[in-house]
């Protein structure tokens, strides 16, 4: 075998094995962390992402990286006949599938979501290997989930395979602060975050984590461009919150 995919298997392998062993950990008080680590904003941040992929009744939705379920959750609303009705899944309803990489994860989402919700099916998947047939979803998509993938073009591939035609990927993911102001304003935010992870959920290297890999995630242009030549068409991306996150969105 050719050295160079050699060394870079092994690589992409050990970022897979760390992010799980991050998730591992993170899973007990992910929910928690998120709302006091962005005092509540990504709840609004997954309902914008979930208006973007302007989902009606009876399609199939695939969240990526879905991790406790709340994409999943605010799009198995949407693909119901009646958001009134209770379950059991009346017919033509549609349905979410959460795949996510890590078994702690889901299993904390699952007792959340099932609840709540009876049209999502749940899958322990690599995004970059996904078990799903070509054309399989009308939508995907992937909430601070991309930054996370050992092989982020791979990942965006494989959204653009599992999708049919003309459907819609939407990506959610912290990004790049221009305003130099916004830009040091975010950092001292970030600065906190291994603090409240240590004090909230007993462990900041989760934490420390999550700052390292949102400095290494590429900007809004990078990416757009990532998804074009991944094969997306008419991507787009609106910043939240000056930049701190963007949503992309592109279509197959
Ligand atoms: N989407 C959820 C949300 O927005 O709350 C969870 C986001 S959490 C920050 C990132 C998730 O990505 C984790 O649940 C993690 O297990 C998952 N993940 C990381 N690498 C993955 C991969 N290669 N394939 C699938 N899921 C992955």
């Amino acid at each position: 075998m050719d050295a160079t995919v050699d060394t870079e298997q092994v690589a992409a392998r050990e970022t897979t094995r760390r992010v799980r062993d991050v998730f591992d950990a993170a899973a007990w008080r992910y929910d928690a962390m998120n709302d006091v680590m962005s005092l509540g904003s990504h709840r609004l941040f997954k309902r914008m992402a979930v208006e973007m992929a302007r989902l009606r009744p009876g399609k199939r939705v695939l969240d990526l990286a879905g991790g406790t379920g709340d994409i999943a959750l605010l799009a198995a609303r949407q693909v119901r006949r009646s958001a009134l009705a209770p379950p059991p899944v009346a017919e033509g309803d549609g349905r979410v599938v959460l795949a996510d990489i890590n078994r702690a994860m889901l299993d904390t989402g699952r007792k959340r979501v099932a609840r709540r919700a009876a049209n999502v099916d749940w899958a322990q998947a690599d995004a970059t290997e996904l078990p799903f047939a070509d054309g399989a979803f009308h939508a995907v998509l992937v909430g601070f989930g991309l930054r996370n993938f050992a092989d982020k073009e791979a990942g965006l591939r494989e959204m653009l395979r599992v999708l049919g035609a003309d459907g819609v990927a939407v990506v959610l993911e912290f990004s790049t602060v221009r305003h130099p102001l916004l830009a040091c304003a975010f950092d001292a935010v970030k600065a906190t975050w291994p603090t409240l992870g240590r004090v909230v959920a007993g462990n900041a290297d989760p934490y420390r984590y999550l700052v390292t890999s949102i400095r290494n995630h590429p900007d809004q242009d990078t990416l757009s461009q990532m998804m074009r030549d991944a094969g997306f068409a008419r991507v787009e991306y609106h910043n939240l919150f000056g930049g701190a996150a963007a949503i992309h969105r592109g279509f197959k």
